[in-house]
Formats: C-alpha cells, structure tokens, sequence
C-alpha cells in the first residue's frame, strides 16, 4: 500500500470498505504526519487524537460487523476552528474564547460524524475569520507548505495547509467573502463555496450571518464534491437554509472528469480585466482559457459593470454584520473574562475583556461597522451597501441569461510573504477582490488548481448561478483533468 496520507479521500473510503486498510491505521498515519511537520506549517490549533481513533475504531467496528459505509466513512477530516464541535476547543482564532468548549456540534460536523468521517482537529485561521493569509490569528500565523516563508491564504489557511502538506485528505472551511477559495488556490488545493443557504450555518461562530457559508476544501474536485455532499442539505436549525435538493455535485464532478465541456459557455469578466491581477496569474488564467476551449467550452466575454464596487460594500456589510455578532463576547457567556475582582462594574469587566481579548482587526471591523450603522450615517454606509449588493446581484442574473459559469481567476496574486501586507489594511483585502461579488449575490464559487506562476499555485475560480453548485464542479473537474497535478516540495 503507497503511502496513504498520499491519496484521495475517494481512494481511502474505498480502501477502507474493501478492507485493505483499517480506519483506525488511516487515522494513525495522519496523526503521525501532522506530528512529523506541523511544527513548521502550524495548520491545527489542537489536535483530537482521542476523539479521531475513537472515531475510526467505530468506523472499523461497523464494518467488521457488515453494516453499510457512507461514500467517506473512515476519511479524516480537518475542521476550521470558526465550527463548533461539542466538547473540542473551539476559539475561531482568538482569545477572547480561549479555553472554550462548546456543547454541542455544528450541523456539518453532526453530518460528518453520521457519514463515519473521522476528524483530525481544529484547524487555524484568521480572527473570526477577518482576514486573508491567517496572520491575523491570536495563536500565530501557518506557512504555506509550498514555500514556508510564505502565507497560506485566509481566513482559513490552516485548513488548506494541512491538505497541501499531506495532514489531512479533506478539511472544512467557511466562506464570507473569499477564505475558502482564496486559500486553496494560493495553496494549490480544491476551495468550494456552496450556495449561500445551501450548507448550514449552524453552530458557526457568525462573522456576517448574510455571507458566512460552510464548504468543503480538499486535494481534488470529487473529493470536495464527496464532502459537499455530506454537509449541504436542509437544516431546519437555520433559518436561511434553503429548502431544496442539493444539486447532483459528484455527478457533475465525474462528468467533468471526463474532460468534455462541449457545449458549455464560460463567461469572462470584461471589468475584472483592468483589476490588476499579477501578470503571472493572468498568464496561468489565460493557459486556462485556451484549455477549457479546446475541451469544448465556448468562452464569451460579459459585462458586470457594478463588480468594482463589490470589495467597498463588502467591507461595510460584513463589518456591520460582526459589530453586532460579537457584541456576544461580553467576557460573561464565554472564554476570556478580564478584571472581574468583585470590585469593578460589569461594564469594566466587559469591556476589559473585550480590550484584552480581541485583536487589532477584529477592533477596526467593529468600529467600521459600529460607525457605518450608526444614526445619521446607516443610509449613507450601510443603506447604500446594500443598494450596491442588489446591483451586483442583477449583474449576476444578466451574465447568467448569457452564459453558464463565470471564470476568473482566484486570486489577483499568488501567496506572498508573511508580513508583506500587514501594514496596511486594504492591502490585505485587496486578497479578495475577485471572491467577494460571488458572495454578495450568494452563488457558489469554486477554486481548482490551474499552474504554477513563480513556483507558486495559482487558482482558476468557476462561478455558478444560485443553486446551480453542480456546474462548478463540472467546470472544475474537466479543467483538473487537463493540469499536471501540483505537489509542493517535500517537508
Ligand atoms: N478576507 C475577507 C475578510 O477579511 C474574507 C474573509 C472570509 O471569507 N471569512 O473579511
């Protein structure tokens, strides 16, 4: 048997159901690598040993006793830590919830165990998920596997990391206005973001609860196709879940594998093109262009001509939402509480814990979204954010008469040094320029390896129409197909 942190989810599932391997032997190869390297990538803010053989072992017991398998049973998983999972640490990078056990598992992470998928741990990321590269969490930043100098995307760059460095075969992220996608294409890895509404936001430590969504990160498009399908669907615990079948994912996946898109029209952003993306990354997402044509794709050029006000609305909306999310963490419900001796207020207390407990970022998104909700200011930030979102929505539906994906590419650059982009803010959120518009119109987005530019990964992102996650994949898959696989240097 080859080195089984090497394969895909699909193959490990398939190993385990045909009794080649035991899931319990799985779980263990994983928990060793990430005891062999994650003291250099730092992906996990805490690994479950206990839990993962103890979920594996029922795995493995549900076999010996002939039960049925789901399509991933025994598969580990690495979470991000924004998800909740009874009993696990969970801090969503911060330390205001330090120490924090929650009671109770997200709706994806019940899912995931039901489907016998074993997970690893927790993985690190951006503060409450603000952020780009995961320098912004209170535990340290990871390094991205292909160069260890560098980011590894965010907010949730632990979880692509640990796919890119062979800890783990699928991971979970969360998606507000890129950080599922951005990292996996600055890592060389598969980023999905469902639908909005289409994955249930249950038991996520709410960023901005109109653009938050679960999705599935991994080393290939079936295998993020297998683990969509695990934890999409209906949730009656979340009340803008949408009450529809999830589309046929892996079907659509495996179609795409076949490498044929005769018939599909692949529009192209003519207002992105002036976005200033690294000529390097141009030239990948051109290569790709020419390659998705020759496997049959039409590409047509259409106009989304309120995307450039898509990043400035997006940093009014999303701050807006968190300044009221995290009004929770008063330093009594949760984690951290500062200078409660009896003697100070209850407002000192709060608001000692709150100074002590949350990071510079996550303090400016508050008070950006404090002041733009505030009286006398909401029409003019907030109202008209929401205005623009509508725009950009109708500029979605327009293209989507025209064509069936949009196609750009992830990122407008590949992975840069840690600390490059620290100084100023709004070069960080440059990061997700070509992310957010998907997120304000609530489609689903993919990232799928496309080339190498410099050394370093670069992604092709596939946008679908709401609903419509199946296209993506398909898209994603045929495109996997025709790119040599991309292995970064060993750790
Ligand atoms: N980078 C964006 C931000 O900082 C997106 C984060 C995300 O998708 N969670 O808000």
């Amino acid at each position: 048997m080859s080195d089984v942190t090497r394969m895909t989810a699909a193959g490990i599932a398939k190993s385990i159901a045909d009794g080649e391997i035991s899931a319990v032997d799985v779980a263990r190869a994983h928990l060793d690598r990430i005891a062999a390297v994650d003291g250099r990538v730092h992906a996990f803010l805490h690994v479950d040993t206990e839990g993962a053989l103890a979920a594996a072992a029922k795995v493995d017991a549900a076999r010996a006793a002939g039960e049925p398998l789901g399509p991933l049973a025994g598969v580990p998983v690495a979470v991000k830590d924004v998800v909740t999972t009874k009993g696990v640490p969970s801090t969503a990078g911060s330390k205001i919830l330090e120490g924090w056990k929650p009671p109770y598992d997200a709706t994806i992470v019940s899912r995931m165990k039901d489907a016998g998928l074993v997970m690893l741990g927790k993985t690190n990321m951006d503060e409450f998920a603000m952020g780009s590269s995961t320098e912004y969490s209170a535990y340290g930043p990871t390094f991205n596997p292909w160069d260890l100098t560098r980011i590894p995307g965010g907010s949730g760059g632990g979880s692509s990391a640990s796919l890119a460095a062979y800890e783990a075969p699928l991971a979970v992220g969360t998606d507000t206005g890129g950080s599922i996608r951005q990292p996996g294409a600055v890592t060389g890895t598969v980023g999905a973001k469902p639908t909005y509404g289409g994955t249930s936001r249950y038991g996520l430590i709410a960023f901005s609860s109109s653009l938050d969504t679960p999705g599935p990160c991994a080393r290939t498009v079936e295998d993020a196709a297998l683990l969509h399908a695990v934890i999409a669907g209906h949730d009656p615990r979340d009340s803008t879940s949408i009450p529809a079948t999830v589309p046929d994912v892996v079907g659509a996946a495996r179609l795409g594998a076949t490498g044929d898109l005769t018939g599909v029209k692949l529009g192209v952003v003519r207002e992105f093109a002036g976005e200033g993306a690294e000529p390097g990354v141009m030239a990948v997402f051109r290569d790709s262009l020419e390659t998705l044509v020759k496997l049959g794709a039409e590409v047509v050029e259409v106009s989304c001509p309120h995307f450039q006000y898509a990043l400035p609305a997006y940093y009014l909306i999303a701050p807006s939402e968190c300044s009221s999310n995290l009004a929770r963490f008063d330093g009594v419900r949760y984690g951290l509480r500062v200078g409660d001796d009896g003697q100070r207020s209850l407002e000192e207390v709060m608001s000692l814990t709150r100074e002590a407990g949350f990071g510079a970022e996550v303090k400016r998104r508050i008070m950006i979204g404090t002041y733009a909700l505030s009286s006398g200011y909401y029409d003019a930030y907030y109202g008209q954010a929401q205005k623009v979102r509508t725009l950009i929505s109708r500029d979605f539906a327009a293209a989507f008469d025209q064509v069936d994906v949009l196609v750009s590419p992830t990122t407008p650059f590949v992975a840069f040094e840690l600390g490059a982009r620290t100084a100023d803010p709004y070069q960080m959120y440059l990061a997700d320029l070509f992310t957010i518009p998907s997120n304000l119109y609530g489609g689903p987005a993919i990232s799928v390896p496309a080339g190498l530019s410099s050394g370093l990964p670069v992604g092709l992102q596939v946008m679908a129409p709401t609903l419509a996650d199946d296209r993506m994949y398909r898209v994603a898959a045929a495109l996997e197909t025709a790119v040599p696989p991309l292995t970064p240097p060993a750790l």
